[in-house]
C-alpha cells in the first residue's frame, strides 16, 4: 500500500470547511494530537489515530463520530446535511493516500466498515468487510492482486456478510448453500470450494429474498454499511450488553472505515488476535490466535482451528490437546515459527502498546504478504481473578499507581474469586432465566421440599431445591442444597438474602418455573423434569441449564491478599456484615469484616426444634402461656448470642430484636396444626382459628417490628435477657463483648422510647442478677420514610442509627420487596429504571432519605453511628453512595465483605 502522492491536507485547505462529523486517521502529515477524545471517536477510532500517530503500521481511514450516531437516532434516521461531503472527502484522501481508488476497475480500494463505541462491547454490534466489490472492480482485484482465487474468495465473503449485516438476509442461507456445494462436490474445505459457482448461488439467495439485485454500487453499499452499523447499536443483543454492563444508552457509536488489508492472500498472509497479557489467569504472557490465509471472521468463527502466537503457548496447547510435536509442527505450527520476522515486530509493538495504555491490551493483526498491520487495540476483557493479578503487578512495576491499581478492578469481580462458577464455553442448553439473586453456580439432583433435600443431600448427592417461593420453614433445606430456584421473589426476598447470606448460589423470580408438587415434576419454559433430574444454576447470570456441568472451585491467592490490603489502607467506611450464626460470624470475620451490623434474631427461629416453641408462643392467648414458651427460646438464644459474641470477641455485634409477622411463623399443613395442638392441650380446631386471626392482609406494613415489641413486651424482654445473660457471661470468661441492641420497624419517636424503657428495665435486672455491668447500646433501624423525617427525634433516644434500605425501598417506592421483580424487568426493558431499586440504592428518592436521615440524626447527636444494613450495603455503586453521605460503615452478607472493601477503597480514592 504505497501513497500515490502525500495527502492534499483537506482539513488544513483553507478553502474548504473543517471536518465537523468525521476525522481521517492515517495520514503521515496529521497534526499529532487526536482531535476529540474516545467519547466521540468511539474508542477503536481514537486508539487507531492514536496509534498511527505513534508511528504504528496502521491502515488508513477515517472514522464517523458518535455525534453522527446522535443525530440519526436522533432524527427516525437521518445524517447531519454536511455528512455526504465530509464522507466524500475522506474516501478521496483514503485514495490518494492508498494510490486506489473506490470503485475504479483497474486499482479497487475496499474498505471495512466497523463499529467502535466509546467503551468496548465485543461482538455486539456490526461489521462488514471487503466493501467495495462488484463483478467489475472484481476484476481489478484479480488483476493487481495476481491471485484470482484470493479475489473471489473476498468477494464471495463481502456478499455474505453485507447481505447478512445490511439487508437481513439470515446468515445460515449463506452457511447452508455452501455446505450443500462442498457436499455435491465432495469437497470438505472453504477454500477448496467453486468460488464462481459459491458466487453464483449467494447473489441468487439475495435476489431472491429481497426482490432486488445485489447492491454493485460502492457508494450505495457503503451508506448501507454505515446505516447498518449505526443501527445495530439499538439491536438487542447491543441494549441488553449495555444493561449488564451498566453502560448508558445515549453514548452511541462512531463508524470506522478503514482501508482494507488481506490476511488471506496465501502463506505469507495471515491474521491473529492477541492479548498482552493472559485474560484467564493475568499471567504477564502473550496470548492468542493466529491463522495462516484468512481474514478475522475465520478466527473468531472457529471455522478453523487456529494455532498460538508463541511457540511455548503452541506447546503448552499441543501437550493438552495431546498433540505430538510432530503433528504440531506440521498443522499447527505457532506464528513465531511460522513467520518469526513478523511475530518479533507483534511482539515488540504489543509491548509499546500495554506500556503507551497502561492497561492489558487486546490486538487485532494482520499479516499481509510479510507486512505487519495493526487493526485494533483496546483494554482486553478479563476475568476476576485475571484483573486482580494484572493491577497489583501493574502496579508493581510502577506502570500505574496504587488507587489505579484499586480503580481496576471492578468490585463485582471480586465475587468470581469467591464462589464456584461455570466454564466458558458449557455449551448446556439455557432452560430459562430468573434473577441472579446469590452468586455462584451449583449442579444437582433437583428437589421440590425442603425435607427432600435435606434427605438426599445426606447421601452425599448435590441438591438444588426447586420451590414456589420459599419460606421461614425452608431454611434447612436452603442450607442442605446446593443452590436454590424459586418461581417467585425478587432481589429481597426471603430466599434471596437467607441465600446470599449462606453463600449458596441463587435464582429467584424465575417466572419460567412452574412446580407440580402433586407429581412431584416442574416445568421450566417447554422443559418437563421430574425429582431427581440434573440441573444447574448459574447464580452469577440467572441462567437455568439443563443437565449436569461440572462447576470451577475457586479460591484466593496472594495477589488478591495484596489489592484487599491496599484497599484497607485507602477506605473511609467500615465493612460489617449480616450474620445470624456463628458460621457465618466467622466467615464474615474471615473475609474481612469489622463488626455484625445485622443478626436477624428471626432466622434463629426456624430451626425445626425451635420453631414447635416459637409456635406456642404466638399461640399463646395469655401472658403466662406465652412466657412459658419463651422460657425455652430463652435458653436458645442465649446460646447463639454466646456462640457469636465469642466468634466476634472484640468486635460489635448489632443484634436486631424480632422483626417479622408472627403469621410468617405459624404452621400452614394440617400435620404441623396437629402437632402443635398436641404441644399446647388446645383443639385443632382452636389452632385453626387462632392462625387465622394472626393472618393479616398486608403483612410486610401490619403487625410486625417494634409493634410486636409493643404488644408484646415478653417477647423483646426476653430478648434482651438473652442478649445481656450470654454477654455477661462471656465477659466473665475474659471474652470482649461489644452488644448493640437494634430496634427494627420504628416510626414513631414513641415507639423507641417505649421499648427501649422495657428493655433497659430486663437489662438492669439481668446485670444485677450476673453482678456483672457490660457496656451496651440501643439503637434502632431507618427503614421507615418517616423515621428518616424525623431522625432528629429519634436520635435523641437512639444510639445509632442503621439505615434498612430494603423496607426502606418498598415503603418509599410503595414497591413489594417480594412481588415487584414480575413487572420490575419490563420497567427495565422500557427504561423507567435503569436498576432494580432493590439492588442498585434509588439515590434520588431514598437515597435522599437516607441523606435526610444521616443529617437529622447527626444535628441531635453528632457522634451518632451511622451505617447500612440493607442489601444494598454489598452493592459497589451504592456503597459509593452511603461513603458520600458520610455513613460510619456498610453491612453485607459474609461473601460481600471482601467486595465492600475494596468498593469503599474506590469510592474513597475516586
Ligand atoms: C432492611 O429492611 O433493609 C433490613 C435490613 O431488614 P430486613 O431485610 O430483615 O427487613
Ligand atoms: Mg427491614
Amino acid at each position: 500500500m504505497k501513497p500515490k502522492k502525500t495527502s492534499a491536507q483537506f482539513a488544513g485547505d483553507a478553502s474548504v470547511q473543517p471536518l465537523r462529523w468525521t476525522v481521517f486517521f492515517g495520514d503521515p502529515q496529521q497534526a499529532r494530537e487526536p482531535p476529540g477524545a474516545p467519547e466521540l471517536l468511539g474508542g477503536k477510532g481514537y486508539n487507531l489515530l492514536e496509534m498511527t500517530q505513534m508511528g504504528f503500521p496502521v491502515p488508513p481511514g477515517f472514522i464517523l463520530t458518535t455525534a453522527v450516531c446522535k443525530e440519526y437516532h436522533g432524527t427516525g434516521g437521518s445524517y447531519p446535511v454536511t455528512l455526504v461531503d465530509e464522507v466524500n472527502r475522506c474516501l478521496k484522501q483514503l485514495e490518494q493516500l492508498t494510490g486506489k481508488g473506490f470503485g475504479d476497475p483497474n486499482q479497487p480500494l475496499l474498505v471495512s466498515v466497523r463499529s467502535g463505541a466509546p467503551v468496548s462491547m465485543p461482538g455486539m454490534m456490526d461489521t462488514v468487510l471487503n466493501l467495495g466489490l462488484n463483478p467489475h472492480t472484481l476484476q481489478g482485484l484479480v488483476t493487481t492482486s495476481g491471485d484470482e482465487r484470493f479475489a473471489k474468495d473476498a468477494y464471495r465473503r463481502f456478499i455474505h456478510m453485507y447481505s447478512s449485516v445490511v439487508l437481513g438476509v439470515p446468515h445460515a442461507q449463506f452457511q447452508d448453500a455452501a455446505s450443500q456445494l462442498k457436499q455435491s462436490t465432495g469437497i470438505s474445505e472453504d477454500h477448496d470450494v467453486d468460488p464462481d459457482k459459491l458466487i453464483a448461488r449467494y447473489l441468487n439467495i439475495v435476489a431472491k429474498k429481497t426482490d432486488k439485485p445485489f447492491p454493485s454500487d460502492p457508494m450505495e453499499q457503503l451508506w448501507g454499511a454505515i446505516g447498518a452499523v449505526f443501527s445495530s447499536w439499538n439491536s438487542p443483543r447491543a441494549k441488553i450488553y449495555r444493561k449488564i454492563h451498566h453502560i448508558p444508552d445515549t453514548l452511541g457509536t462512531a463508524v470506522t472505515v478503514q482501508a482494507m488489508v488481506f490476511g488471506n492472500r496465501g502463506k505469507h498472509s495471515g491474521t491473529g488476535v492477541a492479548f498482552t497479557r493472559d485474560p484467564a489467569t493475568g499471567e504477564d504472557t502473550i496470548m492468542g490466535e493466529f491463522l495462516i490465509n484468512a481474514q478475522g471472521e475465520d478466527v473468531v468463527a472457529g471455522i478453523r482451528t487456529p494455532c498460538q502466537i508463541s511457540l511455548a503457548e503452541a506447546r503448552a496447547w499441543a501437550q493438552r490437546q495431546a498433540v505430538g510435536e510432530s503433528e504440531r509442527t506440521a498443522k499447527y505450527a505457532s506464528m513465531e515459527e511460522a513467520m518469526p520476522a513478523q511475530y518479533r515486530e507483534l511482539i515488540d509493538l504489543m509491548t509499546r502498546l500495554e506500556t503507551h495504555y497502561r492497561d492489558m491490551q487486546d490486538i487485532e493483526f494482520t499479516v499481509e504478504n510479510g507486512r505487519l498491520w495493526l487493526l485494533q487495540t483496546r483494554n482486553g476483557k478479563r476475568t476476576g481473578r485475571a484483573a486482580v493479578r494484572i493491577a497489583v503487578e501493574m502496579e508493581n512495576a510502577g506502570l500505574i499507581t496504587r488507587k489505579q491499581a484499586l480503580l481496576r478492578v471492578p468490585a463485582e469481580h471480586i465475587e468470581q474469586l469467591l464462589h464456584p462458577g461455570l466454564p466458558e464455553n458449557h455449551g448446556a442448553t439455557v432452560l430459562a432465566r430468573g434473577l441472579a439473586a446469590s452468586p455462584g453456580a451449583a449442579s444437582g439432583q433437583i428437589v421440590f421440599d425442603a425435607d427432600k433435600a435435606v434427605t438426599l443431600a445426606q447421601t452425599g448427592t448435590p441438591v438444588l431445591l426447586l420451590t414456589t417461593e420459599t419460606s421461614p420453614e425452608d431454611v434447612h433445606g436452603m442450607h442442605a442444597a446446593q443452590g436454590v430456584l424459586t418461581a417467585r421473589g425478587g432481589m429481597t426476598s426471603h430466599a434471596a438474602v437467607v441465600a446470599r447470606g449462606m453463600g449458596r448460589c441463587c435464582i429467584a423470580g424465575c417466572g419460567a418455573l412452574s412446580i407440580d408438587l402433586a407429581n412431584r415434576s416442574c416445568r421450566i419454559g417447554d422443559h418437563r423434569l421430574k425429582e431427581g433430574d440434573w440441573l444447574t444454576l448459574n447464580g452469577n447470570t440467572g441462567e437455568v441449564l439443563l443437565g449436569r456441568i461440572a462447576t470451577i472451585e475457586t479460591q484466593t491467592d496472594a495477589y488478591f491478599d495484596t489489592l484487599m490490603q491496599w484497599a484497607d489502607e485507602a477506605r473511609r467506611l467500615q465493612v460489617w456484615c449480616n450474620a445470624d450464626t456463628p458460621e457465618d460470624a466467622r466467615r464474615g470475620r474471615q473475609f474481612g469484616a469489622q463488626g455484625i451490623g445485622l443478626c436477624r434474631t428471626e432466622h434463629m427461629f426456624f430451626d425445626s426444634a425451635r420453631i414447635t416453641h416459637v409456635r406456642q408462643m404466638i399461640v399463646a392467648e395469655s401472658r403466662p402461656e406465652r412466657e412459658k414458651a419463651l422460657q425455652h427460646l430463652l435458653r436458645y438464644q442465649r446460646d447463639d448470642f454466646r456462640a457469636i459474641f465469642r466468634e466476634m470477641d472484640g468486635l460489635p455485634v448489632c443484634i436486631r430484636l424480632l422483626d417479622p409477622p408472627l403469621h410468617e411463623f405459624l404452621p400452614n399443613e394440617s400435620l404441623e396444626m396437629r402437632k402443635l395442638s398436641k404441644l399446647v392441650g388446645k383443639p385443632v380446631n382452636e389452632i385453626i382459628r387462632r392462625v387465622s386471626a394472626l393472618h393479616e392482609i398486608n403483612p410486610m406494613l401490619g403487625h410486625r417490628g417494634c409493634r410486636l415489641g409493643i404488644t408484646y413486651p415478653e417477647i423483646y424482654r426476653m430478648q434482651a435477657r438473652a442478649i445481656m445473660e450470654a454477654a455477661c457471661e462471656l465477659s466473665a470468661e475474659g471474652v470482649k463483648v461489644l452488644p448493640e441492641i437494634m430496634i427494627p420497624l420504628v416510626a414513631l419517636p414513641e415507639e423507641l422510647v417505649f421499648v427501649k424503657q422495657e428493655i433497659e428495665a430486663e437489662i438492669a435486672l439481668v446485670m444485677q442478677q450476673k453482678s456483672t455491668e457490660v457496656a451496651y447500646s440501643i439503637g434502632t433501624m431507618i427503614e421507615l420514610p418517616r423515621a428518616s423525617l424525623v431522625a432528629d427525634k429519634i436520635a435523641e433516644t437512639a444510639a445509632f442509627f442503621s439505615f434498612g434500605t430494603n423496607d426502606l425501598t418498598q415503603t418509599t417506592m410503595g414497591l413489594s420487596r417480594d412481588d415487584a421483580g414480575r413487572f420490575l424487568g419490563e420497567y427495565q426493558k422500557l427504561g423507567i429504571l435503569s436498576e432494580d431499586p432493590f439492588v442498585g440504592i434509588d439515590e434520588e428518592g431514598v437515597g435522599a432519605l437516607v441523606k435526610i436521615g444521616v443529617d437529622k440524626g447527626r444535628a441531635t447527636r453528632p457522634d451518632i453511628k451511622l451505617g447500612v444494613c440493607g442489601e444494598h450495603g454489598g452493592h459497589p455503586q451504592s456503597i459509593d453512595f452511603f461513603h458520600k453521605v458520610g455513613l460510619n460503615y456498610v453491612s453485607c452478607s459474609p461473601y460481600r465483605v471482601a467486595i465492600a472493601r475494596l468498593a469503599a477503597a474506590q469510592a474513597a480514592v475516586r
